[in-house]
């Protein structure tokens, strides 16, 4: 089947972590840029490429790199922990790169990156500096490991989607509940 990516992250850098589906299943884990055409996919569905972006290993390798330290640092964060010492490390110098490669324009004014690697890392350290962190939830179901940030208003976002993982969970509760009655 084709992929598809689901951009449900609300933020760029969250929907490249999110390139790995059952993060927290070892059994189902399905790294989706593992397949070179799947990473042309992604970018141009993320906007990240406007056109047929030529998509060789290296900038697969980088672009795995930098989901993969994000994701060290994000899932900790998410569920209220101290992220580990190295994996902070590990995104200081990648957002270090990020602002020796980026440039500066001058109108309007900001940082930007044409390459689709550096664009990528570029994103990674505005989640950083310009989200509140206090929202990111990773989703409830206990294989998943998609990371969103809760934008709702009460902050009660539970899944990833709730077509997916919630709808999962509903018909689980809802089995549980019909076979406790009949026991
Ligand atoms: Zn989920």
């Amino acid at each position: 089947m084709t992929y598809r990516p689901e951009l449900i992250g609300g933020h760029l850098a969250l929907d490249l972590v999110n390139t790995v589906a059952w993060r927290r299943d070892p059994t189902r884990t399905v790294d989706r840029f593992a397949d070179l055409p799947n990473v042309e996919r992604w970018l141009l569905a993320a906007g990240v490429s406007r056109d047929q972006a030529v998509v060789t290993r290296r900038l697969r390798d980088d672009l795995v790199a930098a989901r993969d330290i994000a994701y060290d640092v994000l899932a900790r964060l998410a569920v209220g922990d101290r992220p580990a010492r190295a994996t902070v490390d590990a995104l200081h110098g990648l957002i270090s790169g990020v602002v020796r490669s980026a440039s500066v324009e001058l109108s309007p004014f900001g940082w930007r990156a044409d390459d689709p690697g550096d664009a990528v890392r570029l994103a990674v350290w505005r989640l950083f500096e310009d989200e509140d962190l206090g929202r990111l939830r990773q989703c409830g179901d206990d294989g998943c490991g998609w990371l969103f940030l809760d934008r709702s208003k009460n902050g009660s976002r539970r899944w990833c989607s709730s077509a997916d993982c919630g709808n999962r969970a509903r018909a689980r509760r809802h089995y549980e509940r019909a076979r406790g009655t009949t026991a």
